[in-house]
């Protein structure tokens, strides 16, 4: 039998006591595996300062928000909304940069509130122009190389929509004399990557639009570090990837004299492992011989959706009143009449089933899913099926739950029903 996975911080007694009193399935963040994070990524390597932003698209709860402010960092947002949502848990509009696929209808009064704007398309930075001509702004540029893992997680080269097309900036030039704007940002965020030389080839073709905008004071590398959630995965080690980049800053204050700052965004790398799924098995069924053995659950693509679309990882495990000697292979399904709600699928393909060994399985053991803080309560289908969206949970640093999300009512599912 292969060594048994543990999850990362609940044990059977603590999902025993969550159980009673939260039911399942609930998200459990664990406060300290945030903060140390929020250290790790404000230790990021740097030459001439650093401001680190949580990209809150990953997992936006305002208890969240508040941890990671009190730690130090500031937010990115990727739409209106989400500046707004962080505005109403306390976040200083000043500490708030917006790079958005879509500009929010009150951009104006936003940008007035004192929230920085990195324009990502040269429609928006005319937008930007309309609204405050004579004034400063940050521009995302799509590079023309991404190191995402797949089609779906690729944020930039030619196939990618994010970000003004390198060769555009001629264009971006033209409107910013025509609004008399300043570029004092340079943007760009492209993709999961925890290799130094790819880091370090960005920073240089970083550098290459920075000097073509004399004003820009700081560049923003985005966020992407990739976080490894299965046992045989690596995560980005900040300082390896970080010390050749800034060396680089370091090199072009040399060739310019000008001190660029940096600034760093991850979602991911500060929330993925800070939470874990827990949920119940409610049913196993077998499709006899030559088929599978299925362990449903009372989660699924309602709560994590990542394996269903990307055939992502997550370490599954079960806690179980009493150890069993026996494991068998299972298929890990959720609780969705939808055949692409699985939780075991093949890495990287999500049409494909595969099998986790676990122990022998019975009605009502405890299944933890680590890795599920990042997109996964910010990214779900809720309501497929009529599932109320899961409660969520803090453990805070004396290990205290604290509900930070209540579990949804049913009715609320049609409260807007007309
Ligand atoms: C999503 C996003 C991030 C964070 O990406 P992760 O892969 O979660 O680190 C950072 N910057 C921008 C602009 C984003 O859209």
């Amino acid at each position: 039998m292969a060594q048994k996975l543990q999850p990362r911080f609940l044990d059977y007694t603590t999902a025993h006591a969550l159980n009673d009193v939260f039911g399942t399935p609930i998200y459990v963040y664990d406060q300290k595996s945030l903060e140390i994070n929020a250290a790790a990524v404000l230790k990021f390597p740097n030459a001439f300062g650093l401001t680190a932003r949580y990209a809150m698209k990953a997992s936006p709860n305002g208890a969240i928000l508040k941890i990671f402010a009190k730690a130090g960092l500031h937010i990115d947002a990727s739409s209106g909304h989400e500046v707004h949502r962080a505005m109403a848990s306390g976040i200083p509009a000043a500490h708030i940069s917006l790079s958005a696929q879509e500009l929010p209808a009150d951009l104006s009064d936003l940008l007035e509130a004192g929230i920085q704007l990195n324009a990502c398309s040269l429609a928006q930075l005319e937008r930007f122009g309309q609204l405050m001509p004579g004034g400063q702004v940050g521009i995302r540029i799509n590079p023309g190389a991404g190191s995402g893992g797949n089609n779906r997680t690729n944020v930039g080269g030619p196939s990618s929509s994010f970000g003004i097309w390198h060769d555009w900036i001629p264009q971006i030039k033209a409107i910013l004399v025509k609004y008399d704007l300043t570029a004092v940002r340079i943007h760009t965020h492209i993709g999961s990557g925890s290799d130094p030389d790819v880091w370090l080839k960005v920073a240089k073709m970083n550098f290459d639009i920075v000097r073509q905008f004399p004003d820009v004071t700081t560049l923003n590398l985005g966020g992407g570090f990739k976080v490894g959630r299965m046992p045989d995965e690596k995560s980005t080690d900040l300082q390896v990837v970080g010390l050749p980049v800034k060396e680089k800053f370091e090199e072009f204050a040399v060739e310019t004299g000008r001190q660029i700052h940096l600034e760093v965004e991850p979602g991911s790398f500060l929330v993925a492992n800070a939470c874990a799924l827990l949920s119940k098995v409610q049913d196993v069924v077998s499709t006899g011989e030559g088929g599978y053995e299925f362990i449903k659950l009372d989660t699924g693509m309602t709560e994590l959706l990542r394996p269903s679309i990307y055939g992502a990882q997550h370490p599954i495990s079960l806690l179980q009143s009493s150890e069993k000697s026996e494991a068998k292979d299972y298929v890990v399904v959720g609780h969705c009449c939808e055949s692409g709600d699985i939780l075991s699928p093949a890495a990287g393909d999500p049409e494909l089933l595969a099998t986790r060994e676990l122990p022998f399985a019975e009605i009502g053991d405890f299944c933890v899913i680590d890795g599920s803080g990042a997109y996964a309560s910010a990214m779900t289908p809720k309501h497929y099926n009529s599932y109320p969206e899961a409660a969520e949970v803090m453990l805070d640093l004396d290990s205290t739950p604290k509900l930070i999300r209540r579990r949804q009512k049913l009715e609320d599912i049609w409260a807007n029903e007309l």
